[in-house]
């Protein structure tokens, strides 16, 4: 007898996260083959050789004995009281630890809080490039995207009137990524007191992603949202993973904030979808306290001679030197978004592109259409290798591009 096969979720269709897709599967199996691959899909650092800061991974050993028993739904008492007061500190206005939720990484929070939110054919506005999981998300939650677009002629920065005009009766939530992936555009100050109001206006949650919060280079600036929501509501996203280089532990959190009665049964609603899912990793969690108020182990890496800003500096360089890329430099976080132009963009498809490179020169790339962008020039890279990696990279992305030119 033969069984019918197994039938899945039918908008998983509509779902991509190519960061991890075909393009990942077939450079596993070249490697199987033998052939050294430098991938730079992922924005992983322990793959990179960055290590967990020392005091954070004692702060884990010292108490790995307490970590047995499941936690409260939203975080451990102690983690929590240590994100308010980093919170309180960058001014964000009513955050307590009852109003802290402590996630398997930012990943988790974002599914957790869509779907706390979001009733069949809500919208939410996502930038365009956006995280990929945030689309993913709002999808498989019944939501709707609805993309603002971040232009490269405008430094990757959204355009506040165009946002407004996108708000329908069905709009929920604004989502910014802030420092920006894939971009790594750091929004100012003036840019979101413009969403803000906007929020305001409409009476929809901020949804901001600031997991890069502390990644800057050359002076750029991080606005957070939540101090200037004041009273409106708004969820601010932060982590481990990516400021203190331990996204295997996954550690996450996001903060409520704004007038409680504001955010109505919300808290409620994140209590309470936490809860089904017990609690988040507990070892991890002992390292909060130490990542929030001890030494900033970030900011020498992206100043000047530090690795990230190196890398970064490779990239730009790099890219200069190019005859058929351009790019708008990365203000923060840990990717470069570079544009194919000129002669070897005629007729370019940013998925063949990354497959020929991985086929012919071992490099594996994101394609940018990965990103939920309507056009096909783009692509990503992490800037956590080697800059001599780095380097090495673009000369042989240079080669590729040298051929489509021809062609
Ligand atoms: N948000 C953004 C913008 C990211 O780039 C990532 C990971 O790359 C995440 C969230 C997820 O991070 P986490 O490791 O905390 O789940």
């Amino acid at each position: 007898m033969s069984l019918p096969p197994v039938k899945t979720r039918e908008r998983l269709s509509e779902v991509r996260y190519e960061i991890r897709g075909e393009l990942a599967r077939r450079a596993r199996e070249l490697e199987a083959q033998g052939r050294k691959q430098i991938k730079l899909n992922i924005g992983n650092p322990g793959a990179f050789g960055f290590r967990a800061p020392e005091h954070l991974q004692r702060a884990i050993a010292e108490r790995i004995a307490d970590t047995d028993p499941y936690t409260h739904q939203q975080g451990l008492p102690a983690a929590r009281e240590a994100i308010a007061s980093f919170h309180k500190l960058r001014g964000t206005p009513n955050a307590s630890p009852e109003r802290v939720f402590v996630g398997n990484g930012v990943s988790e929070l974002i599914d957790l809080s869509l779907r706390a939110l979001l009733n069949p054919g809500d919208e939410v506005l996502l930038p365009s490039p956006d995280y990929p999981l945030w689309s993913a998300a709002t999808i498989l939650n019944d939501g709707r995207p609805v993309y603002y677009r971040c232009q490269p002629e405008n430094g990757f920065l959204p355009d506040p009137d165009e946002i407004e005009q996108l708000v329908s009766s069905r709009t929920r939530a604004i989502v910014l990524i802030n420092p920006n992936n894939p971009t790594g555009a750091a929004y100012p100050r003036e840019l979101i007191e413009r969403i803000v109001a906007i929020a305001a206006r409409h009476k929809l949650l901020l949804m901001c992603d600031e997991i890069y919060d502390s990644i800057l280079y050359d002076g750029a600036q991080f606005t957070p949202v939540a101090p200037i929501a004041g009273d409106l509501p708004c969820l601010s996203f932060g982590g481990l993973s990516k400021v203190h280089r331990a996204c295997g532990w996954r550690v996450g959190w996001a903060v409520l904030s704004g007038d409680p009665v504001a955010s109505g049964d919300f808290h409620h609603a994140m209590d309470l979808l936490g809860a089904l899912r017990l609690c988040a990793n507990v070892p991890g969690q002992f390292a909060i306290d130490a990542a929030l108020h001890g030494e900033d182990t970030i900011a020498p890496l992206c100043a000047p001679g530090g690795r990230l800003y190196e890398a970064r500096r490779a990239v730009i360089e790099a890219v200069q030197a190019s005859k058929h890329l351009q790019l708008v430099a990365p203000a923060g976080a840990l990717y470069a978004f570079p544009a194919v132009v000129g002669a070897a963009a005629q007729g370019f498809d940013d998925h063949q592109f990354a497959l020929e490179l991985l086929e012919t020169e071992d490099v594996l790339v994101v394609p940018g259409s990965s990103f939920n962008v309507p056009y096909r020039n783009h692509f990503r890279v992490t800037l956590l290798p080697q800059p001599d990696d780095l380097r090495e990279v673009f000369h042989r992305i240079e080669r590729v591009l040298d051929r489509h030119a021809e062609r």
